[in-house]
C-alpha cells in the first residue's frame, strides 16, 4: 500500500496461513514467491520484515476469476464440505490454469539446483507437476492448510483428475489431519493411476509421493510473550470493564466465513439468552468477525445474515450502553487481540469446518493463568489434538452447543486448571517451529 509521503509499505495479509508461516520463512532464509495482493503489480525481488519476497504479478480480471472464483467459490467451499454451494465455470478453470503456470515458472526461476521448493495450499495445487516438469532437480513439498474432502464431494469437481495429478507432482503432500491424507489417497487411486503401496502412492513411473498429516500451528513464544506483558494484561482488564464486567465474557474471533459457524454460536447464545439460562448482565459474547473476502457474493449475504442475527439479538436484550453481543467487523494488531483472548472466559470456537484453526492454538497459548475455557467445534483439525482438554461440540446441535457453553460458563476453576495445562502441555510442545521441522525433514529425507 501507499504511505502519504508516496512511498509504499507492506502490510501482510490477514488469515491463518501467514501468521504460521512468517516464522518458518524467517528462519529459513527461503525466497517467498507470492502474490502482493494488488493488480498488475510486480515490483522486483525484495526484502521486508526479514523476509526476501519475489513477487508474481496478477491482473484485475485473474483476481476475478482464478482468486475469488476458482480459489475461492469452487474449491473453497467444495473443500468445506460443500457448506455453500460450489460454482463450476470453465472460465474460471482456464484462468487456475494459466496462474499456477506463472507460479510455477516464477518458482523455477529462483530455485537453487537441487532446492527444496514448499508450495501453499489450495491456489496452486498444479504447481507441483508444473515445476517438477521445468525442473527435475528439485524437491518439492506441498501443504494444504484446508481440509481434503472425501470422494463423495471431490468427485464434483470436473478437474477432479487434473488436480489430484498436480498434487502429485510433489514428493510429499501435507494435509491438516490424517482423514485429509487418506482422501487424497483413495482419490488418487480411484481417478490417476497411481497405487497406494507401503504408505506411498506409487506413480506410473515409479517415482513415489507421501501422503500424511502435519497439523500447523502458530508461534506460540509470540502469544505468551504478549500474554505476559503488563500492558497487554491491563488493556485486557479495561475491555472486561467496559463490556460490562459481566461474570462471563465469551469470546469468538474469526475471518468472517461462512465455514466458521459464526451463525450457530448466535443462535446458541440468543436461545440462551432468551430462555433466561443467562442474563445479559452474567454473560455477554465479543464476536471479532474480520473482513474477508468482500468482492465474493457468498460472504456479502452471509455477512448481511450475521449482522442481521447481532441486531436481533441486541433489540431483544440489550440496554442502553450494554449490548448482549459485541460485534466488531474489523481487523486488529496482535496486542488487542491477545488483550480480548485473555479477557475471555469462553472462547467459543465452533466451525462447521475448519482445516486447522489457530485461533484456539493462540488462546491457549495466551492462557498462563490456566483459566478460561475453550469451546471447541469437532469439525476442526485442532479437535484432533486439543480434545482432552476442550470441550467439543457439534455446532450443529443447537442444544448440544447450548448445554456445553454453560458447562464451559460455570466451570469450577480446578477443572478449569486441570483442562488448560492439558491444552498447554499440547500446545507449547507444537509450536510451528515444530511444523516446520517435521515436514521439511520429512521431504528432505525422501
Ligand atoms: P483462517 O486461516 O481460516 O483465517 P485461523 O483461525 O486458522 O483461520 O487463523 C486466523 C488467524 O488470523 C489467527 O492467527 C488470528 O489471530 C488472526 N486474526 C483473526 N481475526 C483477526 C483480526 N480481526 N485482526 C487481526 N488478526 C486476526
Amino acid at each position: 500500500m501507499s504511505t502519504a509521503d508516496g512511498a509504499t509499505s507492506w502490510r501482510r495479509s490477514p488469515g491463518g496461513l501467514v501468521t504460521a508461516l512468517a516464522p518458518v520463512m524467517r528462519a529459513y532464509d527461503g525466497a517467498w514467491v507470492g502474490w502482493t495482493g494488488s493488480p498488475d503489480d510486480a515490483p522486483a525481488p525484495f526484502s521486508t520484515d526479514d523476509m526476501d519476497l519475489v513477487a508474481v504479478p496478477m491482473s484485475a480480471e485473474e483476481i476475478a476469476l482464478y482468486y475469488e472464483g476458482f480459489s475461492n467459490a469452487t474449491l473453497w467451499p467444495l473443500y468445506h464440505d460443500v457448506i455453500v454451494q460450489p460454482e463450476y465455470h470453465r472460465e474460471w478453470w482456464d484462468a487456475y490454469r494459466a496462474v499456477n503456470r506463472r507460479f510455477a515458472v516464477a518458482a523455477a526461476s529462483v530455485a537453487a539446483q537441487n532446492a527444496v521448493v514448499f508450495i501453499q495450499d489450495y491456489q496452486l495445487q498444479l504447481v507441483p507437476q508444473l515445476l517438477r516438469e521445468l525442473r527435475p532437480d528439485l524437491k518439492i513439498g506441498f501443504f494444504l492448510h484446508i481440509p481434503f474432502p472425501p470422494t463423495e464431494l471431490f468427485a464434483q469437481l470436473p478437474w477432479r483428475r487434473q488436480i489430484l495429478e498436480g498434487l502429485l507432482g510433489a514428493d510429499l503432500v501435507g494435509f491438516q489431519r490424517a482423514g485429509a491424507a487418506s482422501n487424497f489417497e483413495s482419490l488418487a487411486e480411484t481417478f490417476t493411476s497411481a497405487v497406494l503401496r507401503d504408505d506411498a502412492l506409487v506413480l506410473e513411473d515409479g517415482r513415489e509421493v507421501l501422503a500424511r498429516a502435519f497439523p500447523i500451528s502458530i508461534q506460540v513464544e509470540e502469544v505468551a510473550r504478549l500474554a505476559e506483558d503488563p500492558e497487554v494484561q491491563q488493556r485486557a482488564a479495561t475491555i472486561r470493564e467496559e463490556v460490562g464486567s459481566p461474570q462471563h465474557i465469551l469470546l469468538g474471533v474469526d475471518r468472517l466465513d461462512y465455514t466458521k459457524g459464526i451463525g450457530h454460536r448466535f443462535k446458541a447464545f440468543g436461545e440462551l439468552l432468551a430462555e433466561g439460562s443467562v442474563t445479559p448482565d452474567e454473560a455477554v459474547l465479543v464476536q471479532v468477525a474480520t473482513p474477508s473476502r468482500e468482492r465474493v457474493e457468498a460472504y456479502q449475504t452471509l455477512r448481511d445474515e450475521i449482522e442481521l442475527q447481532v441486531g436481533r439479538i441486541n433489540g431483544d436484550y440489550g440496554r442502553i450502553g450494554h449490548p448482549a453481543v459485541h460485534y466488531l467487523h474489523s481487523s486488529y494488531d496482535r496486542t488487542e487481540l491477545v488483550a480480548l483472548l485473555l479477557a475471555a472466559d469462553v472462547m467459543v470456537v465452533t466451525p462447521l469446518r475448519d482445516g486447522m484453526n489457530l485461533v484456539a492454538k493462540e488462546y491457549v497459548s495466551a492462557r498462563s493463568d490456566l483459566r478460561g475455557a475453550l469451546v471447541l467445534s469437532e469439525f476442526a483439525g485442532a479437535a484432533d489434538e486439543l480434545g482432552d482438554g476442550a470441550f467439543l461440540v457439534n455446532p450443529h446441535d443447537i442444544d448440544g452447543l447450548k448445554r456445553t457453553m454453560l458447562t464451559a460458563m460455570r466451570l469450577d476453576p480446578a477443572e478449569a486448571e486441570q483442562r488448560m495445562k492439558l491444552l498447554r502441555d499440547h500446545v507449547t510442545s507444537h509450536d510451528v517451529s515444530r511444523w516446520a521441522t517435521e515436514i521439511l525433514t520429512a521431504l528432505r529425507a525422501i
